[in-house]
């Protein structure tokens, strides 16, 4: 499947050619190559040429819908436990009590998070773009869900007190006219949370080509996503990210290792254009934490080479003896949020 791409200028600052390649990736995928650049004006780091929105719906629909295969209830429900509690904690830390809230939550995947948001919220409601997913969430969660791009095309305008999208930002192939979507289907006041991999954050431990790919169009930072809610009125940012833990990776234990991520809640405030805020991120700084991540890598995968020598057999054979880890992944964000979320500025 050749999926269509386009140049497309900087949609924080409007940048149109001042750009820093920071990387080619093969995309095993859709069998591309992408090329993930820096704006050298504001920072922000995103696919361009970047896929089509046509051409990434199409791709969504066509390929991962026909092959999704539906994962089992309990398996879910035990997968998102930690991430999930861990992200409904953070939205309550930001607004208190959220009980009375009508609520949607946006790209509901299979449903992990929304088993664990429904019963704190007053009502709740789920949107998709994948049909094998609308039949599995009204079965197994019951929870109605629309299977629409845009809030606008299901539900009136202000409809909801809170917005949750979890892993969802980072896949939209034009991101304003998303959250100006999101905006308009809140009600005064109302609130939007979002949960997406920080760029600042990023590490390779499942390859540089599977952090920066087709199906992630633009990848944020704290900054560049404070910057597009800005765009669409939003204002009230409450926000914390995580680092990526490479404790949990050993020589014998290869674990894919979580990068790290951002939670962020933010309130519908100003008319959408009025006093937008740019808050800019040094593309220098950007290219250092990816060489940074680059190192730690390939020096990582050089021991592992050695490690899995036929020489290090015995040492293999005695690691064996050891107990293995059944750490959830996840431990270590809330670890981190529990022993450092008061110094971030900015938060809570
Ligand atoms: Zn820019």
């Amino acid at each position: 499947m050749d999926i269509p791409f386009e140049f497309k200028p900087c949609i924080l600052c409007g940048n149109k050619e001042n750009f820093l390649e920071l990387v080619l990736t093969k995309d095993r995928r859709i069998h591309q190559t992408v090329r993930t650049v820096i704006c050298k004006e504001c920072g922000l780091v995103f696919l361009n040429p970047g896929p089509t929105e046509e051409g990434y719906l199409g791709y969504y629909q066509k390929t991962l819908g026909v092959r999704a295969t539906p994962p089992l209830r309990e398996n879910i429900i035990r997968k998102k436990s930690v991430l999930a509690s861990f992200q409904i904690r953070f939205i309550k830390d930001c607004l208190g009590d959220i009980s009375s809230m009508d609520t949607v939550d946006v790209g509901s995947g299979w449903g992990g998070f929304l088993y664990y948001l429904k019963p704190e919220v007053g009502t709740l409601v789920a949107t998709e773009v994948l049909e094998p997913v609308k039949m599995y969430i009204e079965k197994e969660f019951q929870c109605p869900l629309s299977l629409v791009t845009r809030l606008s095309d299901g539900f009136p305008p202000a409809s909801f007190d809170l917005i949750t999208a979890t892993a969802v930002i980072e896949h939209y192939t034009n991101p304003l006219p998303v959250v100006l979507d999101y905006a308009q289907a809140l009600r005064p006041g109302g609130s939007l949370f979002l949960f997406t991999p920080d760029v600042k954050g990023m590490c390779f431990s499942l390859g540089i080509d599977q952090y920066f790919k087709f199906l992630h169009p633009y990848n944020y930072s704290v900054n560049s996503l404070r910057s597009l809610l800005s765009k669409a009125g939003f204002t009230d940012f409450h926000y914390w990210s995580s680092q990526p833990d490479y404790s949990l990776r050993s020589l014998r234990n290869p674990a894919h290792i979580v990068a790290g991520n951002i939670l962020m809640v933010a309130k519908k405030g100003k008319t959408p254009g009025q006093d937008e805020d740019l808050y800019k991120d040094d593309p220098a700084e950007i290219v250092e934490i990816f060489k940074r991540h680059q190192i730690i890598e390939d020096e990582y995968q050089k021991r592992r080479l050695i490690w899995l020598s036929p020489w290090a057999k015995p040492l293999r054979a005695a690691a064996r003896l050891l107990p293995k880890s059944s750490r959830d992944q996840y431990l270590s964000m809330v670890e981190q949020y529990e022993t450092r979320y008061k110094s971030i500025v900015g938060v809570l």
